[in-house]
């Protein structure tokens, strides 16, 4: 595969869960994107836009009462759609591992950090050891993998890896034996143990402090440089972003409000939500008592709104914005979902995003039209 060839391509996501009234949800609604070897794609938006889903319906990890559909989800050119369980618990943890958001509630606690990790290596990293039922759970819980096994040897060269001190040591602790940021590194180390082509990172950073948080994400950035790897990075934190993101999708209520590249989305966002989230970012250079926000929530899954999920907060939002929203193509690799990049919109209101008089008195309208419903 050559450094620009399509690692995944996601077209269409659609994830549906049934609640116990019946009524149908939609969490990951169209959601459409593509990531290249060697990238870092963003998924960025506040909790419940449905970030976390989409990552989990890649990989098909979700519960029996939800169905997974797409035009196309595809790695490395093969349907992941149309794999067997089996084949996707190869997948899994292989070509294609995740970091979670929790390491505290990921990592088992009742086994050492070093069996953790390599299990993973016995399982997808082509080491040649035997990984049967009863042998595992002998490993497990009666004598652990032996020092000179191959995985536990690549345990402990994945955690120096990850930086941390005196792995063979360390690798013989139990979670709760390390710190925070020693945890979420052992769940890099574990995410790389199967030697994947795709890591989704879910809000790896959110439970660290900031000085940890810069040293995970400087790791995440050298084992990407080191190995060639492509990471899907979620989080709600759009300075992350800038930090270590290639290209971003905006993701709010379910559906890709925007998508470019980092540089683009970050020196002129198009989409209202986009500006707003921007707006919001603290700022070392201004004095000011108040941050921006972008007042109210994401609607619940339930009452979603007609037309623009955001209209009810926008500043923008006019009489169209009741409308199905479609996606705009604004540049080349840019696209933006919002009625204000339709042909029919007067090119003034296209280039004005700043300037929203007008726009209010709609606003209030629709929302006026909302609560009557
Ligand atoms: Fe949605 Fe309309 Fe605002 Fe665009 S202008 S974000 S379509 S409410």
């Amino acid at each position: 595969m050559n450094e620009t060839e399509t690692l995944l391509k996601v077209e269409n996501l659609r994830t549906t869960f049934e609640t116990e009234e019946g009524v149908e949800i939609t969490p990951v609604n169209g959601v459409s994107f593509e990531i290249d070897q060697g990238e870092t794609l963003g998924i960025v938006g506040e909790s419940g836009s449905g970030k976390s889903v989409t990552a989990l319906s890649i990989l098909k990890l979700i519960e029996d009462n939800g169905t997974v559909t797409a035009d196309s989800l595809e790695f490395q050119g093969e349907d992941l759609l149309s794999k067997s369980e089996k084949d996707l618990r190869q997948i899994r943890g292989g070509d294609i591992s995740m970091i979670f958001q929790d390491p505290m509630s990921s990592l088992n606690p009742v086994i050492t950090v070093g069996e953790q990790i390599a299990e993973v290596a016995r399982h997808h990293g082509n080491l040649d050891e035997s990984s049967g039922f009863w042998s595992e759970m002998k490993r497990k819980y009666v004598s652990g993998t032996e020092v000179t096994a191959p995985s536990w040897r690549r345990a402990v060269e994945l955690l120096e890896i990850v930086g941390i001190p005196e792995p063979e040591k360390r690798a013989k602790d139990y979670p709760h034996q390390l710190s925070g940021g020693m945890k979420q590194r052992v769940m890099i180390a574990q995410a790389l143990a199967g030697d994947p082509s795709l890591i989704i990172a879910d809000e790896p950073t959110t439970a660290l402090d900031v000085t940890i948080e810069a040293q995970i994400l400087n790791e995440l950035r050298d084992l990407q440089s080191e190995f060639g790897v492509s990471i899907i990075f979620i989080t709600h934190d759009l300075a992350v972003i800038r930090e270590i993101c290639d290209r971003v999708v905006v993701l709010y209520a379910s559906e890709v409000m925007e998508k470019a590249s980092t540089e683009d989305i970050f020196s002129t966002p198009r989409h209202p939500y986009t500006e707003g989230l921007l707006k919001s970012i603290p700022k070392v250079t201004e004095d000011r008592e108040r941050l921006d926000v972008v007042e109210g929530n994401v609607p619940g899954l339930v009452d979603r709104p007609p037309g623009c999920p955001f209209s009810a907060r926008c500043e923008y939002a006019f009489e169209m914005c009741e409308e199905p929203l479609e996606s705009h193509n604004v540049e080349d690799e840019w696209t933006v979902r919002c009625h204000l990049y339709h042909d029919d919109v007067n090119a003034d209101v296209k280039n004005g995003l700043p300037s929203t008089e007008t726009k209010s008195q709609h606003r209030e309208t629709i929302n006026a039209d909302q609560r009557k419903q």
